[in-house]
């Protein structure tokens, strides 16, 4: 399967730059003209009966017990504080999921109370609280429910953020601009409005380098997001624009070696050529 292929990959890769001692000269390097390194991580669903776009219960409260004790977790509103005074503090790390899937709320949810870690949760409005189903849900025949209104103003009041993720999970790279302004706009009331706090972080859907032009980013600006998420991995330096933060996808394909190294920072220009 490719997603056992991609992670053999990384994990040669890795070990390749460990044991080489290239590592530790590209990290130099990088550190010198770049400073420190943010990093995104990207969550869809977090549950132990499907695997596509999932991380099982165990390998989740793992993970986020290993960036208690190693990383220091902030918030995306903290982050762009960071990026307003042009500096990136050492081990920075955001916790962010995608989509709505109800087993955030029942699973991933409990996990970081009990680490006490914030985290942002994008949600697409015209899914929450209804049976609707994502294409690529639907092509596995999975079922898997979404959020209420009622689970997002809990989550709300526990002091977690929720962004918008458009209306309807539309491309913003293929449809229209004015479309785009639709469910870049038309997100943001309906979800201000249900949780009667503004919106103020936005991701793009599919999140691929295709689906960030110049166009859409003003768009996103306009509609007063303060910022924006995309999905081709890599890490984010003072220098990155705070409408295209580039996040790491976490798959249950990833072995524990895995995650600690993209935390070092040995994938951090793999982005590059996706
Ligand atoms: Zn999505």
């Amino acid at each position: 399967m490719k997603e056992y292929g991609v992670v053999a990959v990384m994990t040669i890769f890795a070990f390749l730059l460990q044991y080489t001692g290239i590592y530790y000269i590209i990290k130099k390097y990088v550190r010198r003209r770049r400073g420190h390194s943010a990093r995104i991580l990207l969550y869809h669903k977090v549950n132990n009966s499907s695997r596509y776009l999932t991380v099982s219960i165990e390998k989740f409260d793992r993970q986020i017990s290993y960036l208690k004790k190693n990383c220091r977790v902030v918030s995306l509103g903290e982050l762009t504080d960071y990026f307003a005074v042009k500096e990136i503090p050492e081990d920075i790390v955001v916790i962010t999921f995608d989509d709505g899937y109800k087993d955030n709320f029942e699973n991933a949810l409990p996990i970081l109370r009990k680490y006490d870690l914030p985290a942002c949760f994008f949600v697409t409005s015209d899914f929450i609280g209804t049976d609707k189903s994502f294409r690529w849900d639907d092509d596995l025949d999975l079922e898997c429910p979404k959020m209420t209104w009622d689970d997002l103003r809990k989550i709300k009041e526990l002091g977690y953020d929720i962004g918008a993720h458009t209306v309807n999970h539309s491309d913003l790279g293929e449809i229209s601009l004015s479309s785009a302004r639709f469910e870049i706009r038309s997100s943001k009331e309906k979800i201000t409005k249900e949780i009667n706090e503004e919106v103020k972080f936005f991701s793009y859907p599919f999140g691929r380098r295709v689906n960030v032009s110049q166009p859409i980013i003003e768009e996103i600006r306009d509609a007063g997001y303060i910022c924006c998420c995309s999905a081709y991995g890599g890490a984010n330096s003072v220098e990155s624009t705070i409408y295209d933060l580039k996040r790491q996808g976490i798959n249950d394909y990833w072995t524990f070696f895995v995650f600690r190294k993209y935390l070092e920072g040995y994938f951090d220009f793999l982005h590059i050529f996706r």
